[in-house]
């Protein structure tokens, strides 16, 4: 019996043959959606963070910070990959991407490299480096959110969903491996809308998707919004709801790598019941057991 969903976990044992481990590193990146290039406010649900661990600006390395994460999973034998989580870590001229990679492929034992980005921060020249980098796996986390352009500009990203698209084929053609990062429950969106942009990722050659549930977390413009009653988040059986149909919606081969959310310790405002991660991960599993539902049920190619 196969399982209903496939897993990273799973994703990554047919890569290398072992279970793997990615480790968070911080690599001082920045955003161009924060630092003036194309605004300064940032996208409507992310705070100055950045989802950042911060260990760059407390002055450690990469291989300081390598060093200190990666005993337990080599005691563990198992592979060991880059996760460069933190803003857009493609962004700025190809030398600085050409610098970061020199740094990664010289950490000791390193399999794989991991590296969120946006878009817009990714163009043939980059792909080129990326592609030829001496490393067995490279993946690339590509924030969509949505795949309605209203959508975008009203929650401040600063590119299109074509621009996702054409990222997206440019790296997967090149034979780099993309995970789309995609959010249920934006300002203006509904279940609906969610599944489309499930819909839209899944006609494209993507290799997992992270999916979300819309966080208000304190000091982004979504918390003001919410504060001023302009915003009311999912309700938690609806995203459940939701996720068991995207699953459903997306091919078999796609690692589905995040099922919820996860706030960083001490950030979320709303809704209360996302910092019940374990037990919304059971909602699903529970849904899609009752409605017998495995990934890729309602999925049809592209003709
Ligand atoms: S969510 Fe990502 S792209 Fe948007 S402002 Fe934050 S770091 Fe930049």
């Amino acid at each position: 019996m196969t399982a209903r969903v496939h897993t990273l976990a799973q994703a990554f044992r047919a890569i290398f043959g072992r279970k793997a481990k990615k480790i968070p590193l911080d690599a001082g990146s920045s955003c161009p959606n924060r630092d003036g290039a194309l605004s300064r406010g940032g996208c409507l649900f992310c705070n100055a963070a950045g989802s950042g661990t911060g260990l760059h600006l407390k002055g450690f390395g990469l291989r300081a910070q390598w060093d200190k994460l990666t005993p337990p999973a080599r005691r563990r034998g198992e592979a060991l990959i880059a996760y460069l989580q933190s803003f857009s870590n493609t962004y700025g001229p190809s030398e600085r991407l050409a610098a970061l990679l020199d740094e990664l492929i010289a950490l000791p034992d390193i399999e794989g490299i991991c590296l969120g980005t946006r878009p817009d921060c990714l163009d043939i020249e980059k792909i080129a480096l990326l592609a030829a980098a001496p490393i067995g796996h490279t993946r690339l986390e590509m924030g969509l959110q949505s795949a309605n352009d209203a959508t975008l500009q009203r929650i401040g990203r600063g590119h299109t969903a074509a621009d996702f698209a054409r990222a997206t084929i440019m790296a997967a053609d090149a034979g780099l491996s993309v995970t789309a990062h995609l959010m249920a429950g934006l300002p203006g969106e509904g279940v609906a809308d969610f599944l489309d942009t499930v819909r839209f990722v899944a006609a494209l050659p993507v290799a997992g998707v992270k999916l979300h549930n819309t966080l208000v977390v304190a000091g982004s413009g979504l918390a003001a919004l919410y504060e001023a009653g302009g915003y009311q988040p999912m309700a938690r059986e609806d995203y459940a709801q939701a996720v068991c149909r995207a699953i459903a919606l997306l091919p078999r081969h796609v690692a589905v790598e995040r099922q919820n959310a996860d706030p960083a310790p001490g950030e979320l405002l709303a809704p209360a019941w996302a910092a019940d991660k374990q037990g919304i991960r059971k909602d699903i599993a529970a849904r899609l057991e009752r409605d017998d539902i495995r990934q890729g049920c309602d999925f049809h190619a592209p003709r």
